[in-house]
């Protein structure tokens, strides 16, 4: 038989590929299926974003770019974080790598090795645990609580690190919970973080535009107390509704940016070049379009929210950012991943089990909200026909 490194046998994946795919096929057997499982948006990427790439591409942008990225852009994105987060990056330090994944699975990549512990959110994006265990470096999950609201607790989450623990994975807003941690559990969080000065930190921050009402988004960018060993990943995916195609960027500590460049060089050379044009559209262009979507996410989310619970079994709370509710099913008698596959089979409604997250994600499920008013109503009303037959 072919032997492969025993990464390759500890690998996961993201469910809600298979999720997608499943949906799509009983999709095209005829049957009528909304799609509350994959997160992304359902907006199409705005036109002059699309223009700009149409642009590249007549202009004779066919060839590698350099492989840290179009300078114009590491402008951009430096430009864009000054705008938003008020916080000065220099271009340096910014590199573009095809979608916000990639950074993770660098960071990872970089700090993973058996002995070491890598702290990481659970219930929480699926891939992190899956690459620390690809590393054989030891998973330490953080436990992110439906009683916290689905923020990080600091005071938990720094009682978990050892001297072993070489890199800590934040994510705020979060999927899949929607929860998103306040600045007062952030500064907790970074105080407590100046004891341990050789543990590095990456801030999965691809949900940082999408906070609704009052809440903030508290960026791990803002803390110049940590920034030798942070590593910040956003990317164009979900605030441009770009998931297709593959844009993403990460700020590297000044020490860390040529090892990342070099593992660009070693494997993808350079991003699509027209995309990345698209995306330098994308920072300097009208940035109304992005508050559009976020505040059709924002009405969608009080649908779902008030949909949710006022089904049988079924309590909500509202989340804050992202756009996934993440309900506790736990009063309907039903396992997570059974009442998932269910919903998807019998209700004609996709959605991701909660422990696809992680092991505290049992007893809840996965909505995405970016999707139409109306296929969200439509939706709500299936389930609770579902749980009213099954109970
Ligand atoms: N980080 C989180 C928390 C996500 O939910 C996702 C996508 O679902 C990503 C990163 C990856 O985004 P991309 O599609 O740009 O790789």
């Amino acid at each position: 038989a072919l032997h492969t490194i025993s990464g390759f046998d500890r690998i996961g994946e993201e469910n809600a590929f298979a999720v997608l795919a499943r949906a799509n096929a009983l999709a095209s057997e005829g049957k009528d299926i909304i799609n509350l499982g994959i997160g992304q948006p359902d907006f199409p990427t705005p036109e002059h974003i699309v223009e700009a790439a149409v642009k590249a591409l007549r202009d004779g942008q066919h060839g590698y770019t350099a492989a840290t990225g179009i300078p114009q852009l590491r402008a951009a994105v430096c430009a864009d974080l000054q705008h938003r987060l008020s916080v000065d990056v220099s271009p340096e330090r910014v590199l573009i790598v095809p979608g916000g994944k990639v950074t993770m699975f660098l960071a990872i990549m970089m700090f993973g090795e058996p002995g070491a512990e890598i702290l990481y959110p659970d219930p929480g994006f699926p891939i992190y645990r899956s690459m620390i265990e690809f590393t054989g470096a030891t998973p330490v999950p953080i436990p992110i609580r439906e009683e916290n609201n689905f923020a990080f607790s600091a005071e938990e989450t720094l009682s978990l690190i050892n001297g072993r623990t070489r890199l800590i994975i934040v994510n705020s807003p979060a999927n899949p919970c929607g929860g998103v941690t306040p600045r007062k559990e952030i500064d907790r969080l970074v105080a407590g973080l100046t004891e341990w000065p050789d543990l590095a930190v990456m801030s999965d921050e691809i949900y940082g535009q999408m906070t609704y009402g009052e809440t903030e988004h508290v960026s791990l960018l803002g803390y110049p107390e940590i920034a030798d060993r942070l590593i910040y990943l956003d990317g164009w995916s979900k605030t441009y509704a770009m998931t297709g195609w593959r844009m993403g960027y990460s700020v590297w500590p000044e020490l860390l940016f040529d090892k990342a460049r070099k593992m660009a060089v070693n494997s993808w050379s350079c991003v699509n070049a027209p995309a990345q044009w698209a995306a330098l559209a994308a920072l300097t262009g009208p940035q109304d379009c992005v508050a559009e979507m976020v505040s059709a996410f924002d009405r969608r989310r009080k649908v779902v929210v008030a949909g949710l619970n006022d089904l049988p079994g079924v309590s909500c709370i509202e989340p804050q950012g992202a756009f996934y509710a993440f309900p506790n099913i736990k009063e309907t008698g039903f396992k997570a991943k059974a009442l998932a596959s269910a919903l998807l089979e019998d209700a004609g409604v996709a959605v991701i089990g909660g422990p696809d997250f992680g092991v505290l994600g049992e007893g809840y499920i996965r909505l995405s909200y970016a999707n139409s008013e109306a296929n969200i109503v439509t939706a709500l009303s299936r389930i609770g026909d579902f749980l009213r037959e099954h109970s």
